[in-house]
């Protein structure tokens, strides 16, 4: 099987599973970025965010949200992240989908560049009419 995420989720590898429905399984990330650092993935093989059907959506992001709840109260966070890459460009490493949970604390080590310049209100009013142009 090429892809490590379809031999988890048809248990032909190990994983330290978390969740699992009918649609969606969950499993503890081997590199956590912070403890309790889960990934949740369709059972169907899909690239990214772009292959998932319309129709997947619903079941798929209920998953999440059943997921991150649990994260949440099993390590009584102080908040949590959701993260998703889509392509190399955007860090991802692993093509089958998958939302990283990734549960917060008050001084923990994750850290986003800070972003302190304001946008250009031209550009960002272009940049919304691009978008929104797209059907
Ligand atoms: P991304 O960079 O968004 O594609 O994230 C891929 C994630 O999958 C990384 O955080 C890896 O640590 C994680 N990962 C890769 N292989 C495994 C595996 N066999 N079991 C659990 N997590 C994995
Ligand atoms: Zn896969």
């Amino acid at each position: 099987m090429d892809c490590i995420f379809c031999a988890i989720e048809a248990e032909q590898a190990p994983c330290h599973q978390v969740y699992a429905d009918d649609h969606a399984v969950a499993f503890m990330d081997i590199n956590p970025s912070v403890p309790g650092h889960v990934l949740v993935i369709p059972r169907r093989h899909s690239p990214d965010l772009f292959a998932l059907r319309e129709e997947e959506l619903g079941t798929f992001m209920t998953a999440v949200h059943r997921v991150a709840r649990k994260v949440r109260t099993a390590l009584d966070a102080d908040g949590l992240n959701l993260f998703q890459s889509n392509g190399t460009a955007a860090w991802q490493s692993v093509f089958h989908l998958h939302v990283h949970v990734l549960p917060r604390r008050h001084g923990d080590m994750i850290r986003i560049p800070p972003h302190i310049e304001p946008g250009d209100p031209e550009e960002l009013a272009q940049l919304a009419a691009s978008i929104r142009a797209v059907t």
